[in-house]
């Protein structure tokens, strides 16, 4: 949060800027537009789109712009060339020319009219460009690499695109609509900064549910209410990391990564994805390793409470999924014990993580008629006795065995025992989905000697199954 007061200046300079992005209001400006191709349509339907009254120069018209100017009432089609006198008044000019000297020709014609011009594809006729944008109105994005690399801008602007919510777009309007109401009551500095943060981290976190004037309501009455009531609410989040590489968040996991005060990570889960976070958030290890001495659950649960009882927004991020293996049931007893809100995003489980990599099904049909995933890691650290051998050793499964690296000689010496086939394909994947992903392979028989050669460090996955039978994969991974 900005605790900056509006008198106290910026401690940092603005690095160089390649441009300034500005944000042009055009509605009932006229706009020139020269061109009358596929890319002059998309311009000009575009400036049509800010309310601008835009007049189209054009001799030959492609059918589009044909189109636009017929469905468009503030597209003006004019079937001639361009000539200087059109600038006369413009707020702003492009030109979709066919050369460098007609563009030239058009950026001297604008500048002895005082118009800013663009001249399309030729940044170096432009006193302005355009950006990529992603849009969500009145919230306008754009998005320039000073034409360095499109592509890359439009990279950026997917990813931007996936995060925010197209609800924003009414939750901004409801800001506009607003502001009035808000101004009218008079409030104090601090206290209306207040109402936007609360206005803030609504919008962000309902951004789907539409905006009503019961929630200015109910957020105006959060002010009235501020000195009775105690300090305010947090709430927690638990969050499906995946099993390594940062892409496979969900894009709600980023989203409440980006609006976390605080942030839980188990020591599975990859500094890119921890980085994720929004820069202010407090990150905390909290790493509950096998077989090493660490936090215990008992205290990660009453640090998750403790701090969403201080008002923290607190994103708990599990490697995985975090309802698969992942003690996810004591963190969710604390947290309502304690009456604080709780949700929970679900994560790609380490399994779905080693099938896509190997680029094995776990469920090849004639093969597999059910995938079963189990742990070999009782409390005690030993294989659990109660295990279901009858499943296991079903010819037609597919196993996945978490936590199951230290027990498997005795895991496959009991497998083996109660009936599986030695010649079992098995597949231990080391730090699936991760940049140095290690794969071990063998029939089930030869497979605890072989893990033991190759003394694994990172998390592993035992997978046992006829439909691992196929070879693996080596598709292409993430570049940490
Ligand atoms: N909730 C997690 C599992 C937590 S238990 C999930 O859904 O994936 C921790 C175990 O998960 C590890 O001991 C290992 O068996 C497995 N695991 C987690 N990430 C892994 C990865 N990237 N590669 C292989 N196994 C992984």
């Amino acid at each position: 949060m900005d605790q900056r007061r509006p008198d106290e200046a910026p401690t940092a300079r603005l690095g160089a800027l390649a441009t300034l992005p500005v944000f042009f209001r055009l509605s009932g400006k006229p706009v020139l537009l020269a061109g009358g191709g596929d890319g002059a349509a998309w311009k000009a339907e575009l400036l049509a789109a800010t309310g601008a009254q835009v007049r189209v120069f054009a001799a030959e018209p492609g059918a589009k712009m044909r189109q636009a100017a017929t469905d468009l009432d503030n597209i003006d089609l004019v079937s001639r060339a361009w000539t200087p006198a059109d600038f006369a008044g413009c707020a702003l000019a492009v030109g979709d020319v066919e050369s460098d000297d007609e563009g030239r020709l058009f950026r001297d014609a604008a500048r002895a009219a005082g118009v800013p011009v663009n001249v399309v594809d030729r940044p170096a006729l432009c006193d302005f460009q355009f950006g990529s944008i992603v849009e969500r109105s009145p919230v306008v994005i754009g998005i320039s690499t000073d034409g360095a690399a499109p592509v890359f801008g439009q990279e950026i602007r997917a990813r931007i695109e996936a995060v925010l919510p197209q609800g924003l777009r009414a939750w901004a309007a409801a800001a506009k609509a607003w502001r009035p109401a808000v101004m009218a009551r008079n409030l104090d500095f601090r206290t209306r900064r207040r109402f936007w943060e609360r206005f803030t981290r609504r919008a962000m976190d309902q951004a789907d549910a539409q905006p009503t004037e019961a929630d200015l309501a109910a957020l105006l009455a959060t002010l009235d209410t501020d000195a009775a009531a105690g300090p305010a609410r947090g709430s927690v989040v638990l969050v499906g990391a995946g099993p390594g590489d940062p892409d496979l968040l969900t894009v709600k996991a980023v989203r409440a990564l980006q609006s976390a005060d605080v942030v839980l990570y188990d020591d599975l889960v990859s500094p890119r994805t921890v980085n994720a976070a929004r820069r202010e958030a407090t990150r905390i290890a909290v790493g509950k390793r096998g077989y090493k001495p660490s936090c215990t659950q008992e205290d990660i649960t009453a640090l998750i409470v403790s701090l969403a009882r201080e008002g923290k927004r607190v994103v708990r991020l599990k490697g995985g999924d975090p309802m698969i293996f992942g003690r996810a049931g004591e963190e969710i007893a604390g947290v309502l014990a304690a009456g604080v809100p709780l949700e929970i995003i679900p994560g790609v489980t380490a399994a779905a993580g080693a099938a896509a990599s190997l680029g094995l099904s776990l469920t090849e049909r004639e093969t597999a008629r059910r995938v079963q995933f189990i742990t070999a890691h009782a409390r005690n650290g030993r294989l659990p006795d109660d295990l279901a051998w009858a499943a296991l050793t079903d010819p037609r499964s597919t196993t996945v065995v978490y936590m199951g690296v230290k027990t498997l000689p005795v895991l496959v010496e009991r497998l083996l025992a109660e009936g599986l086939d030695p010649q079992t394909p098995g597949i231990v994947v080391e730090r699936a989905t991760w940049p140095d992903e290690r794969r071990i392979t063998g029939p089930i028989v030869d497979l605890p000697a072989r893990v033991a050669s190759a003394n694994p460090a990172g998390p592993c996955l035992v997978l046992i199954g006829a439909a691992l039978g196929g070879a693996p994969l080596a598709l292409d991974r993430f570049r940490g």
